[in-house]
């Protein structure tokens, strides 16, 4: 990842051709299709080709993506392409953060982890910080074991109760900054342009393309 000394590493090119999209969310890789077929890519879901998902491990949005995007190179013999993201609370210490989908539990309940999020800002003090931002990390890796990371945030404020059934996740007690819709309110569109993805894929595209 980072170089030695002050020569800065150069960024690896990714060249047109097959890459694997190492999530076995099929809503993901059609909209990482949306994203980057423009780019010559030619997107493989790592279940069409029956890999393995590994257990996120790492304790970094950036680590997870990396061992996600690393595991399919490797046994594919193509680059790959992961993410991990999630939400982090100011007052809760960063919590959930990679434990966003976690704290929904086995039933993948958000009605209820936006409570749990809620009661732990309230119990955490007097007149507690509602802030909060995602992050969304990007791992590109190659069968060599290079990787390229890139990571994307968006700011915003926690409101209560959650407004909005657009999006999904946590995303109807998520106010960003300089808006007054929440992303659970806001059109999709407008979502897309300004998320903390759509700020990792900015940055991907710019790098490696
Ligand atoms: P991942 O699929 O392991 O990256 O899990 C990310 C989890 O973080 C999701 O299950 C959501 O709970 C939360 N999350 C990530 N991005 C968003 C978003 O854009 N809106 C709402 N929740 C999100």
């Amino acid at each position: 990842m980072s170089g030695e000394g002050d020569t800065p590493q150069a960024i690896r090119k990714l060249h047109p051709g097959k890459l694997v999209i190492a999530s076995h969310n099929a809503g993901k890789v059609i909209e990482i299709e949306a994203l980057l077929g423009d780019y010559g890519v030619d997107p493989v879901s790592a279940g069409a080709l029956d890999l393995p998902e590994p257990e996120e491990t790492g304790t970094t949005f950036v680590a997870n993506a990396e061992l996600k995007a690393l595991q399919a190179a490797d046994l594919s013999g193509l680059p790959a392409l992961a993410d991990d993201s999630g939400m982090c609370v100011d007052a809760l210490g960063g919590d959930p953060g990679i434990f966003s989908a976690r704290w929904a539990g086995p039933s993948k309940d958000f009605t209820a982890a936006m409570a749990l999020v809620n009661d732990r800002i309230e119990a955490s003090g007097d007149n507690p910080s509602r802030a909060a931002h995602f992050v969304c990390a990007l791992a590109l890796a190659w069968p060599d074991g290079h990787v390229e990371w890139f990571e994307g945030r968006v700011d915003g404020t926690l409101v209560w109760p959650p407004r909005g059934t657009n999006g999904f996740g946590y995303d109807a007690m998520f106010l960003p900054d300089g808006y007054t819709q929440t992303f659970g309110e806001m059109d999709p569109v407008e979502k897309h342009a300004m998320s903390h993805r759509a700020d990792a894929f900015r940055q991907l595209v710019d790098a490696v393309f």
